[in-house]
């Protein structure tokens, strides 16, 4: 038996006819970059994600560069965020000129701690940016705590947890902003980039949208130096078809994780932990296991798809050798980084299938 991490041929299946009239419907009208399709799909974003406002963009990576651009965050500026992460998190404060400060993850949510915010702020601190890894929330209260205290910016990279919930509030919806990403691996998945970034602030929301095109307002007066972070009506009609089932999805995943977690129980693979706060959407289930490297050449050689996110810590990447991070800096995250693996939980699954990856993994561990 074939246990793919993700199949996306699977749920292609299911939605293949209404996404390819609704692409016909756009190239007939040639409107191929921004337009009615994509307002339609901010404003069923926004409503999903109990928003005011959203902007459509180009990526997950540019919803983040464009937020940290638009709250005028650059050169001399820190931004505080977690090691144990995808690197456009990184990547995107770089870029600005700013200087990206980790700080430890919670071992259990695998989310930045929020305990050693506070500590990390300096004068130069502008914004803090939060992960909410595999489909988590991060712990968003005493992260709102410090930010207030300390008048910083809050920037929500929700990338993998769209409609995800902490204390019944949606991802996105608790810091200044919130980026999603449509990558299509995510549970909202485009058929190419995209992403959307979400705000009650007004004014933020106008900066932001001014800036997704080249920061231009009247046309061809420039207010502002941004990029090209637009979004084609391709992405927003596919999207716009996939999220009134994204509900069921997500309610499918976390019944593979029920399943997996009812499998494993009292056996030395350590499940997700999800706080009583969050309703996770499950984009990664994450398990960690003595062994790791072995049990990933064993799942691979038995065909079922798994991954590590993420084998290297940011502070431990090359290209930000300069921040004079090393080694022994952010245990718990180099810990993580050793032990975790990513298994199949995507929505189509059979019993049968996840019978087959929980048999393999126990086979192995005996
Ligand atoms: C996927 C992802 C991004 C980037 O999104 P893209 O759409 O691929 O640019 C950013 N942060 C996290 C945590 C992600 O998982």
């Amino acid at each position: 038996m074939q246990v793919p991490l993700l199949d996306l041929v699977a749920q292609y299946a299911g939605i293949k006819d209404e996404i390819l009239a609704q692409i016909n419907e756009v190239l007939d009208s040639q409107r191929c970059i921004g337009g009615p399709k994509v307002e339609e799909l901010e404003k069923a974003i926004a409503k999903a994600s109990d928003c005011k406002y959203a902007v459509g963009v180009s990526s997950g990576t540019d919803a983040l560069l464009n937020s940290l651009m638009s709250l005028e965050i650059g050169p001399g500026d820190e931004v505080i965020t977690t090691p144990f992460t995808f690197f456009a998190t990184v990547g995107a404060i770089w870029r600005t000129g700013a200087k990206p400060v980790f700080v430890d993850i919670d071992p259990r949510t695998y989310n930045i701690n929020p305990e050693l915010i506070e500590p990390a702020v300096t004068k130069r601190t502008k914004a803090i940016m939060p992960v909410h890894l595999f489909g988590q929330m991060a712990d968003m209260n005493p992260i709102m705590a410090v930010a207030g205290g300390n008048s910083l910016a809050v920037i929500e990279d929700a990338a993998q947890s769209i409609t995800s919930t902490y204390k019944d509030k949606k991802a996105g919806s608790i810091g200044t902003c919130g980026c999603f990403s449509f990558f299509p691996s995510k549970n909202m998945g485009g058929i190419g980039d995209g992403g959307m970034i979400v705000t009650d602030d007004e004014a933020l929301y106008h900066r932001l949208f001014i800036m997704r095109n080249h920061g231009m307002e009247p046309q061809y007066y420039h207010k502002y130096v941004g990029g090209n972070f637009r979004l084609d009506p391709i992405q927003a009609v596919a999207l716009l078809v996939k999220l009134p089932r994204l509900k069921d999805w997500s309610k499918a995943r976390r019944k593979n994780a029920a399943y997996y977690n009812k499998k494993f129980k009292g056996t030395a693979v350590v499940t997700p932990y999800i706080s009583d706060d969050c309703e996770t959407i499950y984009n990664q289930y994450v398990i960690r296991v003595p062994g790791r490297d072995e049990l990933i050449q064993h799942l691979r050689a038995n065909d079922i798809g798994c991954a590590i996110y993420y084998p290297v810590p940011m502070h431990l990447q090359e290209c930000f050798a300069s921040t004079g991070y090393g080694k022994g800096d952010f245990p718990e995250a180099e810990k993580a980084a050793g032990e975790v693996i990513a298994l199949p939980v995507y929505p189509e699954l059979t019993d049968e299938m996840k019978d087959f990856v929980v048999d393999t993994i126990l086979a192995f561990m005996d």
